[in-house]
């Protein structure tokens, strides 16, 4: 990408409506921009984030064999009144009317419309255990969005719905998404510590959020600090072996970690005042089971064993694909702007000459960009007729993990810097060395 033909709208000052950092580092850097309170337009910095951040998601989805299908946004609300949620739900749902007068949704989430489509189409045990997702777009009418995208009006999510014959099964399925979301978050650069939640109406122990710790999250948290040396890739960890993540369940669940809504003051009492961790956290993913809720009030029935009518046992799981891009910043930045987790950044380099004006920087710059291209690297080459400084500042704003800094100095001894962006530590190499660094 060509910085002076590319579309990044960035701000030197700070704008004064955001209240985080995250909100004030994604205007700045012009990854989004509000359209209506809560609703926004992911501009091309942020869009390739939000992507990657998905594909991530995705990767382990499939990798955990759950099964990627596309639910629409709108949904009819005879849906909704089938579960009984349709009037439960409240002002959160954006309630429309088509032009017949017919009533619609805009999908808040999707067990209902999920259960309707498998009612239809499983009919015996043996099509049994799966698990579909979808990465679609979700509204709640939040009664106060705010901070960007971490709660917005309309967000992405990653939703995965499981479907089981009993309660062992459904527990198998619960551990698996639990182990993916271990290896999702890690793989996005952050720590996301599961955390009991509130099982809502079937209560139960299979009901975890997980938070990723911030000063400015909206829940109050609580852990042990043995989730500071937690192995989060749990590579030796195969989906299929059911005594290894029944294992892995019971370690999370041994290890305190609680939200304000589920702290537990007897049970953080018996943990030693040194182990003991507290902070603020941001949410970014929720798995839930909810046994027959759904299948039961729609009728969602498959042959058993036996050939007798079983219902599926059901969870649901969900993972706030927008609200992570607001929560990585929030776990990666410092005062000159965002430090991106290369899994996630949208570029990986940056290139950037000092003085556009110098003939020998530029042909090095030109021949280092099709040279980093060729090789499959991700670069952002800033090639405007700025001030060397000014676009320094910028890069390091947009938090590229690395920059090739190319300046008329450097290039008449033959070398570039090279900085790398979280520890701002730089190294001057020749052009041939700085290419090979960037392809290992
Ligand atoms: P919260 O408690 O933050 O309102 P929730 O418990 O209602 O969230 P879930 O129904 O569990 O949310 O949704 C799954 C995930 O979707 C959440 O873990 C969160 O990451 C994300 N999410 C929920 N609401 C929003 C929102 N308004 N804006 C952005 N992301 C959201
Ligand atoms: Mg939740």
């Amino acid at each position: 990408m060509r910085v002076s033909r590319y579309f990044l709208p960035v701000l030197k000052e700070s704008p004064s409506d955001a209240q985080i950092v995250s909100h004030k580092l994604m205007l700045r850097a012009g990854l989004v921009r509000q359209t209506a309170a809560g609703i926004y337009a992911w501009l091309p910095i942020g869009y390739r984030v939000l992507k990657k951040i998905e594909q991530i998601v995705r990767e382990e989805q499939d990798r955990a064999g759950a099964i990627e299908m596309l639910m629409p946004t709108i949904q009819a609300a005879d849906l909704w009144r089938e579960s009984g949620r349709y009037d439960a739900y409240g002002p959160e749902m954006l309630r429309i009317r088509d032009r017949h007068d017919r009533e619609m949704l805009y999908g808040p989430t999707n067990e209902e419309m999920l259960t309707a489509i498998v009612r239809d189409e499983l009919k015996s045990y043996r099509e049994l255990p799966r698990t579909l997702y979808h990465i679609q777009w979700k509204f709640r009418d939040e009664v106060r969005p705010r901070f960007g995208v971490m709660r917005g009006r309309e967000f992405l999510m990653k939703d995965a719905y499981s479907f089981d014959l009993d309660e062992e099964g459904a527990r198998q399925s619960y551990y698996t998404q639990l182990l993916a979301y271990l290896r999702t978050f890690q793989r996005m650069g952050i720590q996301a510590v599961p955390m009991k939640a509130a099982s809502g109406p079937i209560g139960g122990d299979l009901s975890h959020e997980f938070i990723v710790l911030a000063p400015t999250g909206e829940s109050e948290v609580f852990y042990d600090a043995a989730f500071e040396e937690f192995d989060w890739q749990q590579s030796d960890l195969q989906y299929g072996d059911a005594a290894g993540l029944k294992a892995l369940f019971d370690r999370v669940g041994s290890t305190y970690s609680a939200t304000d809504e589920t702290h537990d003051e007897a049970r953080w009492a018996t943990i030693s005042d040194d182990r003991k961790r507290t902070g603020r956290g941001i949410e970014v993913g929720h798995i839930f089971y909810f046994g027959d809720k759904y299948s039961a009030a729609m009728g969602l029935k498959v042959s058993g064993t036996d050939g007798k009518p079983v219902t599926p046992m059901m969870g649901s799981y969900g993972v706030g694909v927008s609200r992570l891009v607001g929560a990585i910043i929030e776990a990666s930045h410092d005062d000159a702007g965002i430090i991106w987790p290369e899994s996630v950044a949208p570029w990986k380099v940056g290139l950037v000459t000092m003085r556009q004006d110098d003939e020998p920087s530029v042909a090095a710059a030109e021949g280092l960009y099709t040279d980093l291209r060729n090789a499959g690297i991700e670069t952002a080459y800033d090639d405007r007729d700025e001030r060397g400084g000014a676009k320094l500042a910028t890069m390091d704003l947009i938090g590229l993990p690395w920059q090739v800094i190319v300046g008329p100095r450097g290039i008449a001894a033959g070398t570039v810097e090279l900085k790398r962006r979280s520890s701002g530590e730089k190294q001057e190499l020749s052009v041939e060395s700085a290419l090979a660094r960037m392809s290992e």
